[in-house]
């Protein structure tokens, strides 16, 4: 393969899946249905004034639950990308051990360019093709990259009117109004935070000797380098898709994200700042601005990438200073970088267990949903808390007897668990 070429998230799923499968000497026939979604539903969705889009569900795997995972509304969700973050969703799943499966949708549109409105009908239509295959005991969507609860409330809506009853468990992360959950905004990062700090633990580190950078300061981010500050990490390195900032005595993420919501970005906050048009109290220290590809090269001890896909490549990897990395974005690091960053001794936590605190929100919700009865935000942190530290124990003390790398050990754990469940139901 052209080495410029990236591979797909799919071809990354498959290539640790095979690692998995040759750890666990799995059968050629188990790892083919580990290859393939269970279902693929594709539709042509069109809201008013003409326009039509592609629309998927990609349902991988129930043998531990019914479907659950996001959808996105992006230029670039086809179906190839969709179906990876679908098998990631499985994986997940049974790396924090939740009774459900994996799954994802999409819609190929640009948010960017529709109304309100025109969003509002994309939502419905999503649902309106979907509603035979969704639901409480089938699948269970949630927000994604650029959906967020307002688009989960629509859908549950929609959902609502086709079927004439009331099924707030067809979709979470809806508003607390219409049934979310207490702790949803923050959980994919305090789930994470709860992972790192017990690895620290393991190795006898402090937050206040470490420094942080954090590329990518919208919900997974923002909340990671706000939860670390406040538990005594320095904050040294903050980004958005326009650039970022450096600051070496540390910063206070609260104030960075009050310059990014007045200014419009992290970088013309800077500016404003250094033209003195930015009250300065709230934009404390004296950052300098830096691009993101430096960010994920700056001197460091973690590095908290919360932005994309792939932004650790075999280009890059061998530059990176930090030692632990702590993937809160679904599948920043390629298998080619992942082999380097290993051979260099860089912790990595990897996405399936970092960001698993977002998916187990997401089922606390759906259970809440479906007995009725809501519980306070304290009740959601401890349950939080007990399943991110039971499944770190397992992968922690899984890669260590095996002496494998915390990502293997997860896929390895989680393929077990999914194989264990379709032997039970004879699907192998
Ligand atoms: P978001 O849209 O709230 O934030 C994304 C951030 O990344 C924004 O600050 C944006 O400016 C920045 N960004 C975009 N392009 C960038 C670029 N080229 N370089 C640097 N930064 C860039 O999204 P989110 O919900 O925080 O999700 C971020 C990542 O975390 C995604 O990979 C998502 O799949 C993953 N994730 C999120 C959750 C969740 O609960 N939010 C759960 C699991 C995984």
């Amino acid at each position: 393969m052209d080495k410029n070429v990236k591979k797909t998230p799919f071809e990354n799923y498959l290539e640790i899946l095979s690692d998995s499968a040759n750890i666990l000497d799995l059968s050629e026939n188990v790892l083919e249905k580990l290859k393939n979604a269970q279902n693929i539903h594709t539709a042509e969705i069109s809201i008013s004034g003409g326009k039509s889009f592609h629309a998927y569900r990609v349902q991988f795997n129930n043998a531990r639950g019914p479907f659950k995972g996001g959808i996105r509304f992006h230029p670039e969700a086809d179906i190839e990308e969709v179906k990876a973050l679908a098998a990631l969703m499985a994986i997940k799943c049974a790396v924090v051990n939740i009774p459900l499966g994996g799954g994802k949708g999409g819609v190929q549109c640009n948010p960017k360019e529709l109304t309100e409105k025109e969003l509002e009908e994309v939502a419905r239509a999503w649902i309106r093709a979907m509603e035979p295959f969704i639901g409480p005991e089938k699948d269970i969507p949630a927000p994604d990259v650029y959906t967020n609860p307002q688009i989960m409330g629509y859908m549950m809506d929609e959902f609502e009117k086709i079927q004439g009853r009331s099924a707030p468990g067809v979709i979470t992360g809806k508003p607390l109004a219409l049934g979310g959950s207490a702790g949803r905004g923050s959980a994919t990062a305090q789930g994470g935070v709860y992972v790192l700090l017990d690895y620290l633990k393991k190795i006898g580190k402090k937050p206040s000797e470490l420094t942080v950078a954090v590329q990518g300061l919208g919900n997974a981010g923002f909340y990671a380098a706000d939860i670390l500050h406040k538990e005594g990490f320095k904050i040294i390195a903050v980004s958005d898709s326009k650039g970022g900032i450096y600051a070496k005595e540390g910063m206070n993420p609260e104030n960075i994200a009050f310059g990014k919501k007045e200014c419009g970005s992290i970088s013309a906050a800077l500016e404003a700042k250094n033209k003195g048009e930015l009250c300065s109290e709230k934009t404390c220290c004296s950052p300098v601005a830096i691009t993101n590809a430096q960010l994920l090269e700056i001197e460091c001890d973690i590095l908290v990438p919360a932005a994309l896909d792939r932004v650790l490549t075999e280009e890059n990897a061998k530059n990176v200073k930090a030692s632990i990395i702590l993937e809160l974005a679904n599948g920043p690091t390629t298998p080619e970088a992942d082999a380097i960053l290993e051979a260099n001794n860089i912790v990595v936590i990897p996405d399936v267990l970092a960001n698993a605190g977002g998916v187990t929100v997401s089922y606390f919700e759906w259970v809440q949903n479906i007995q009725n009865f809501y519980w306070e935000e304290a009740d959601v942190q401890v349950k939080l808390k007990n399943i991110m530290l039971k499944a770190s124990n397992d992968i922690f003390n899984f890669a260590e007897e095996n002496k494998i790398s915390l990502r293997k050990a997860s896929f390895v754990l989680a393929v077990k668990r999914i194989v264990t469940a379709m032997k039970l139901r004879g699907r192998v």
